[in-house]
């Protein structure tokens, strides 16, 4: 549960950006705060526990500024809204630490900015973000605004090193902001050789120049740049297009999420099973490899809805993916195929380790207790797999089928594999 404080001596501002950040983000706690004593109360009671305070600079009971010097002093994330901000204390106040956001408070507008800024900060804490520039002072002034937008910043000193990262890392970059002057790479360069591997709603990157001739920043877009900045440039519009462009980022992301994913276990669904599922068989195939796929259903599901109701076989149902999971390399392919059950497609592996893996998998299940309403459930699956290759997926997904068929004549809470190696 993220806490968001909010400090405003205005009770219809606490109680409209109350209702939007409830309406808006999951997961959060208000602690409402009307005057600075109040907000002090908050901070002494709940110091860093607090993720981000809202703050009004004017309060009845204190200094102009007395509130935001607390939150910035306990190092708490502080989103300034107030009514008297020009661009000289807006410039001063964003040069305090731990100040995320400054807005003027302009009626229905501001809420919305204010709405955004906290839920940017929160998602931001997952997101990574690579920064590269040869200018070590260049550097250092981007990664200190990065870090306070809770960004992950992993940092680079040149294009190639920056294509390196990329492609050695374990991590997910969202975005690259990169300098245009480098040497060895320069940034119009890994633009470039990045636009190559990922698309532009998989990976962002924002180009920043000093070299303000138009024509650069017509060229960085062309091929393939989301976003331009001048240096030198104001921290504001440096957050504010990070942030529009995380936006959009995240918005590609769950289209994409909504056409390939199960709404309720957030597993692949059986589209997206067959187009990926394509893909991995093809590759096998030239390769030479075995594939291992599986059908695994939940043994006698329906007394499972009609003993504790919908609700707990719905539990049952997500604890599948959670539970094989475990099981699995991030590379393993799993989808929900309707109702209780499920697909799983492993490459490049032997049948004595299919057989190891499967049977670990029963067994878990076996032994996996969940809580249904007052009681305890335990529930078991039947797993049927095909073991081989074959230049038809759904051939293959047919003999799994038949083999789960199998498991289910013959008593379920069973592994049975069909190995199609010895034909
Ligand atoms: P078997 O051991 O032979 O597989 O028997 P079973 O009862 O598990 O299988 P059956 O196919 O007879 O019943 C599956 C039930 O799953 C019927 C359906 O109402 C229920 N079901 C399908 N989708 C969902 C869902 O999303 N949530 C819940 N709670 N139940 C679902
Ligand atoms: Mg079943
Ligand atoms: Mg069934």
């Amino acid at each position: 549960m993220n806490k968001i404080l909010i400090v405003d001596d205005s009770t219809t501002t606490l109680s409209i950006l109350t209702e939007n950040l409830l309406d808006k983000l999951d997961n959060i706690e208000i602690l409402s705060a009307k005057n600075y004593k109040e907000g002090l109360k908050y901070i002494v009671e709940y110091g860093n526990k607090i993720a981000i305070a809202v703050v009004d600079l004017h309060l009845p009971d204190s200094k102009y500024g007395a509130m935001l010097e607390v939150t910035d002093s306990k190092f708490i994330k502080t989103i300034v809204l107030s009514g008297t901000l020009n661009d000289k204390v807006k410039k001063i106040i964003f040069e305090k630490e731990y100040v995320i956001d400054c807005i003027a408070k302009d009626g229905k507008k501001s809420i919305k900015s204010v709405v955004n800024s906290v839920n940017r900060e929160i998602k931001n804490r997952n997101k990574n973000i690579l920064l590269v520039d040869d200018s070590s002072v260049q550097i250092s002034i981007a990664q200190k605004l990065l870090k306070k937008m809770n960004l992950n910043v992993t940092m680079a000193a040149n294009g190639k090193e920056a294509l390196q990262i990329i492609k050695n890392s374990e991590k997910t970059f969202s975005l690259v902001l990169t300098d245009y002057h480098m040497p060895i790479m320069d940034g119009m360069e890994l633009t470039f050789r990045l636009r190559e591997i990922y698309d532009k709603d998989e990976l962002g990157i924002i180009a920043l120049s000093s070299n303000t001739t138009l024509e650069i920043a017509t060229e960085f877009l062309k091929i393939g740049a989301n976003d331009f900045i001048n240096k030198p440039y104001l921290e504001t519009e440096v957050v504010t297009r990070i942030n529009a462009n995380l936006d959009l980022i995240d918005l590609f992301n769950k289209t994409k999420d909504m056409a390939n994913k199960d709404f309720l276990t957030g597993l692949y669904n059986r589209r997206y099973f067959f187009e990926s599922g394509n893909i991995i068989l093809k590759k096998s195939i030239r390769a030479e490899k075995n594939l291992a796929l599986a059908m695994l259903d939940i043994d006698n599901f329906k007394n499972i809805n009609d003993t504790y109701g919908h609700e707990v076989g719905d539990t049952a149902i997500c604890e599948v993916g959670s539970l094989i999971h475990k099981y699995l390399r991030s590379i393993d392919l799993i989808a929900r195929f309707g109702g209780e059950e499920f697909c799983i497609l492993i490459e490049d592996i032997k049948l004595i380790d299919v057989e190891n893996l499967f049977e670990k998998i029963r067994l878990a299940f076996e032994k996996n207790i969940i809580k249904a309403n007052d009681s305890k459930l335990i529930y078991t699956v039947s797993i049927g797999v095909f073991y081989g290759i074959d230049k038809s997926l759904e051939k293959m997904l047919k003999i799994a089928d038949d083999a789960l068929y199998y498991c289910k004549n013959n008593g379920r809470n069973q592994v049975k594999i069909k190995d199609l190696t010895k034909n």
